[in-house]
């Protein structure tokens, strides 16, 4: 009964009743993160391993809620998602992203090619198209410096929308990378439907390196495969020395990951690597 059960009842109450607190925060706090600058964005270097270079960054949205902190994306994009504001927060990400690109392109460093995560719900939104054109316009930006990195649970709800978007974006010369490659269930069904230029191996293969027979075989295969379809290839979530000399080995021309380096400040991209070039 409830009685007996009094003090596991209340603890879990408790423990709700904390978590709906954090969400309420969260939900409140988001809805006025961009009006108040709360966000800010983080890059982190993609590196050519074949060529030896720096070949752009993975842009990664941070959010500090003013009493609860740094809160991880992982936590406050589906609650963005949830509350119906990632269409706005996703236009914020892309307008700072295009500004910084024609800073960095003004100051002479060149364009520097960004990869941008694009939300599933935000593909879905009737003017995502328009409102990367008009910015794009703004900021005079070469469509071939960006990339946007979609995940498959993007192809879940509606497949042809996504399809048909998926094609004009890359008619305007957009990059289209299927995130978390490997990590669902029907990669390989939306690399054969869909217009995907490159493949992001999810990190969970990579942590297998170099003990896991399977995990390296899988990811022989998913090079193998990309080369035939001529797609670009590239591994997120590199730590070690070991992982890198094994994908490179293999032929994997891009990756990412601690090993090289943490997402940075803009500040600490410019210092780090744009100034001096390469790596
Ligand atoms: P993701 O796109 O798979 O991003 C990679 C995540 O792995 C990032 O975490 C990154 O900091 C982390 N990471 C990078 N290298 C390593 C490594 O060597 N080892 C380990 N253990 N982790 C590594 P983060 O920044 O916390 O982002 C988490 C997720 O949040 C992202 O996963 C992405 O799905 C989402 N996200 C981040 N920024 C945005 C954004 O602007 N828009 C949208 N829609 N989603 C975003
Ligand atoms: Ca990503
Ligand atoms: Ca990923
Ligand atoms: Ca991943």
């Amino acid at each position: 009964s409830k009685e007996k059960r009094g003090g596991t009842y209340h603890f879990y109450t408790k423990e709700i009743a904390e978590k709906m607190d954090r969400n309420i925060m969260l939900e409140d706090g988001l809805r006025q993160a961009v009006s108040l600058g709360h966000f800010h964005l983080v890059y982190q270097p993609q590196v050519d391993i074949q060529e030896n270079q720096l070949a752009g960054f993975e842009v990664l949205l941070r959010y500090t809620h003013p009493t609860i902190g740094m809160v991880s994306p992982s936590e406050f994009i589906p609650i963005c998602e949830k509350i119906g504001i990632i269409h706005e927060v996703t236009e914020w990400v892309l307008k700072e992203v295009l500004k910084q690109q024609k800073k960095w392109k003004d100051t002479g460093f060149g364009e520097i090619p960004i990869a941008i995560n694009i939300s599933p719900t935000t593909l879905e939104n009737p003017s995502f198209l328009h409102i990367v054109q008009s910015l794009m316009k703004q900021f005079e930006t070469n469509p071939t410096s960006i990339e946007f990195e979609i995940t498959e649970d993007a192809f879940m709800h509606n497949m042809n929308h996504v399809k048909v978007i998926l094609g004009k974006l890359n008619l305007m010369g957009i990059k289209i990378s299927l995130d978390d490659f490997g990590a669902g269930y029907s990669s390989l069904k939306y690399l054969k439907e869909l217009p995907i230029d490159k493949v992001k191996i999810d990190r969970s293969f990579i942590k297998g390196i170099p003990e896991k027979e399977r995990e390296k075989a899988i990811i022989e295969s998913i090079l193998e495969l990309t080369r035939r379809l001529k797609g670009e290839v590239i591994c997120e979530g590199i730590e070690t020395e070991e992982q890198l000399l094994f994908l490179k080995e293999q032929g994997c021309q891009f990756v990412q990951g601690y090993y090289y380096s943490k997402p940075l400040s803009k500040e600490e991209v410019e210092k780090k690597f744009i100034t001096q070039g390469l790596i």
